[in-house]
């Protein structure tokens, strides 16, 4: 049971993407529409079987989780999980991406629980902004929550930035200026054809080359920083005074072949890529008694149909059937 998760292609699978919920408490235009019908609980794993799976994983070879959703931190004691997890010997590093919102509350007893590394996700440091794309005026809490992170001792947060052609182009230079005065990394992410309302195309796409140019125009010239880990999505950069800057071109420089993800949805599907049509249905299998060994060859069955590339820079690229929130972004 001890052998790796390889694909078609030789990529080995190291790092399992994780939704706890499709709940959120914010209302992203891009990510989520204000009437949601949201998973009945009973559908979604329990952490009882989130760690098993988590266990099952590590042992093909997984040694890097990050828990997403939805907003992670809406479901109840998420801190527990982390803990369970960091229980796992052979995980050597659990993250987070959230929206920021309730971090105030559990960034203490996140860091407690022994989580390595928070992402935080946020597009606009201008109240009016903030309110008009999340549909809710709770800026000032995410960046009390920020702070309340820092304070807790995470030391290497990342902020991630959507960046859409028409609408975020006058917050990069002030999220720059933010991330450098709180010494944090931004991560501008080109806009993937994912989101809830079906508004995306090509045309909105904020390319990672106009933002470096607009990053270098108001800060001079980015340095490249070498990349620990060739699987990591954003090409990295830093200003002069030591600010590192990401960006994650994923659509108009995929990084497909270097993708070791794995992802396991909310309600337990297995998922081989953002990008897929298709899911497996672990759920089912955990909950009809069936082995580790069985729940393995499922896992090494859905990296091993994984396509070579999301192919959203092919015309007749077929769009998934959901959105970020639903698969764990
Ligand atoms: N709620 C958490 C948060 O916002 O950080 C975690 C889940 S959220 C789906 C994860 C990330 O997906 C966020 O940084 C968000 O900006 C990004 N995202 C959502 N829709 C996207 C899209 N269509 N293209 C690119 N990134 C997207
Ligand atoms: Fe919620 Fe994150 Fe989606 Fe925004 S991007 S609606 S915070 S899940």
């Amino acid at each position: 049971m001890s052998k790796a998760m390889v694909d078609r292609f030789g990529r080995i699978h190291t790092s399992l993407r994780i939704g706890v919920t499709d709940r959120c408490n914010l209302r992203c235009r891009y990510c989520m529409p204000e009437q949601v019908e949201f998973l009945p609980r009973a559908e979604i794993l329990t952490f009882e079987e989130i760690e098993r799976v988590t266990r099952v994983a590590v042992r093909l070879g997984v040694d890097k989780a990050r828990i997403t959703g939805g907003e992670p931190l809406v479901r109840r004691d998420v801190s527990e999980l982390v803990a369970r997890l960091a229980q796992i010997d052979g995980l050597d590093e659990i993250a987070l991406t959230t929206n920021g919102l309730l971090l105030e509350e559990h960034a203490e007893e996140l860091k407690r629980a022994g989580l390595d590394r928070l992402n935080v996700s946020l597009d606009t440091v201008r109240p009016d902004v903030f309110r008009q794309w999340t549909r809710r005026d709770e800026l000032a809490r995410v960046l009390r929550g920020l702070d309340a992170a820092l304070r807790a001792g995470f030391t290497r947060i990342r902020l991630n930035a959507l960046a859409i052609r028409g609408l975020t182009e006058d917050e990069i230079v002030p999220l720059v200026e933010f991330a450098r005065d709180r010494r944090v990394e931004v991560r501008f992410i080109e806009f993937m054809p994912i989101d809830a309302d079906r508004q995306w195309n090509e045309k909105a796409v904020l390319t990672g080359a106009e933002i470096r140019k607009r990053i270098e125009q108001k800060f001079g010239p980015l340095r490249s920083r070498s990349r620990p880990d060739p699987a990591q999505p954003a090409a990295d950069f830093e200003l002069a005074d030591g600010t590192r800057i990401g960006l994650i071109c994923s659509v108009t420089e995929p990084f497909c072949e270097q993708c070791n993800r794995l992802r396991i949805t909310a309600e337990g599907q297995l998922r081989n890529c953002l990008f897929s049509q298709q899911g497996w249905d672990l759920r089912s299998l955990l909950r009809s008694g069936a082995d580790d060994d069985a729940l393995a060859e499922m896992m090494r069955a859905c990296v091993a149909a994984k396509k070579r590339g999301h192919g959203t820079d092919e015309p007749y690229m077929l769009r998934p059937d959901r959105a970020m929130y639903q698969i764990g972004g």
